[in-house]
Formats: C-alpha cells, structure tokens, sequence
C-alpha cells in the first residue's frame, strides 16, 4: 500500500475573529514542534476573515502549518454577492477546501452535484478540496449507511478524472457524530472508510485509490484520535470542537 501521510485538519467552523485567530495559530505552533510535520500534515481551516491574518502568521514565522477555507464559490469570479473564488483563497496561500460539509448541506442545500462544482473550482486552482460525506441517524439506525456515503461519494467526484482524483482528500463524518461527543467506534469508521477506499478504486485505479487520503470527522479529540488513526483506511481527522482549543489540537495532531 502507499505510504499517506495522515493530515490533521481543524475546521473552526464560524468561531474566533481575526486576533483570536492569531492567538489559536501561534498556541498550535508553540505545543507542536517542528519535527512533528515530518510524519503529520497539520492544517487549519478558518473562517475567510481570518485567511490574511492566519497567513500572516505562518509566512512571517515560517509555520509548517497549512491552511484552508470552509467554503468556495462555485464560479470564476463576477456578480456573487458574498461569494469567494477559488483564486481568491489560492492567492491566499490556501491549501485546502472543505466542500460538502454536512452543516452546508444541511443549512444551505448543497447538494452532490453542488459539492462536485465546488471540488472542480478547488481543483482548477491547484486547492486539495476536503470532500465531506456522511451519513444521518436515521440511516445509520437503518443499516444502509454504506451505500448511502457511497452513493455520496459517486455524486460528489463524478466525472472527475482518476488524476483529478488522486488530488483530492475524503472526511466521512457521520452527521450524528458531528459536535454531539458521540464519536463513532473506530470499527464504525474503518467500516465507512474502507467501503470509501474500495469505491474509489472503481472510480479511478487500485494506485490512486492506495494514495488518497480518507479523514474521519465527528467528535475527535486528544483521546480517541489514537484508535481512530490504527485502523487501516483512516489516514487524519477533520476535528472540529478540539481544533479550537490550542493545547488538545497539538496533542492530538502529534498523537496523529
Ligand atoms: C466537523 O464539523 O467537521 C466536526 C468533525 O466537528 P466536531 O469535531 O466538533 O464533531
């Protein structure tokens, strides 16, 4: 199998303004060692208000931190009030893109092919989207959790080349898991993960498929995140709740 390098991405979700921003990013970068990023990628994911300060921070002091944004446009650029573009946030130094995330499916209606049109921005601007997919209770308690991430999964990166695949990152965050303390089991999640593995395979080749990154999501902390990472296909975590406390992002991004 290839050898992926576990990425540990924080989404701080619509919390902390431009100074407190800096005040997480220099308390991560002073509990996480450099040597840490030689075997973690380690990124946050701000709000846009924070992008400029956030780069600021890491250019200025030469972080091995990355990082991203919740959300992009699915258009170039043009009349979109309150849309950013891909070529905004790659101007910022952005890494990453979290596209599909289950509070903007859920709030804002994206829907698969939505979240595909945002991956495809992400991608055209040389940005490594965060493909989030995942399940409600309803379908968990009714079994056919599986296919219904795989089912997201095929609508989300349609059409997308196996290169183009090969580019991308996958969360499966089961949605009653996101910011309930209710974490799946790390058997729950291996389940899903590996499901996700072997569905891209089909998608793009056996080669790319032992390459991409597949995270977990939903109530990851400093003392689950072990387990969770043993397993075989999970290879990070998008952590929100934990990713705005300085001290607990570090631990578990160095457990990672
Ligand atoms: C998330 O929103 O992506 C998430 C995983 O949140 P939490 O860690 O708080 O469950």
């Amino acid at each position: 199998m290839a050898a992926r390098k576990p990425l540990i991405a924080g989404n701080w979700k619509m919390n902390l303004n431009h100074l407190e921003a800096i005040a997480l990013v220099q308390k991560v970068a002073f509990a996480l060692p450099e040597k840490y990023f030689a075997k973690v990628d380690v990124a946050v994911i701000p709000p846009f208000t924070d992008i400029r300060s956030v780069q600021s921070i890491v250019d200025g002091d030469k972080l091995l931190l990355t990082y991203g944004a919740q959300d992009v446009s699915v258009h170039d650029s043009g009349a979109y009030t309150g849309e950013i573009s891909g070529s905004m946030l790659a101007k910022l130094g952005c890494t990453f893109v979290v596209v599909g995330h289950s509070e903007r499916r859920q709030y804002h209606t994206e829907d698969d092919a939505t979240v595909l049109a945002k991956a495809k921005q992400a991608l055209k601007n040389d940005l490594t989207p965060i493909v989030c997919i995942g399940e409600g209770l309803g379908v968990r308690e009714a079994g056919t959790h599986v296919e219904f991430n795989l089912e997201q999964l095929r609508g989300s990166l349609k059409g997308l080349s196996a290169e183009e695949i090969s580019k991308v990152v996958i969360a499966y965050e089961p949605v009653w898991a996101i910011g309930t303390g209710k974490v799946a089991s790390a058997a729950d999640a291996q389940e899903v993960c590996g499901a996700i593995r072997g569905e891209l395979e089909k998608l793009a080749s056996p080669e790319v498929a032992a390459g991409v990154r597949v995270l977990y999501g939903g109530s990851v902390n400093a003392k689950n995140i072990g387990e969770l990472i043993g397993q075989p296909d999970i290879d990070g975590a998008l952590v929100g709740g934990a990713s705005l406390k300085g001290d607990e992002f570090a631990t578990l991004s160095a457990i990672a």
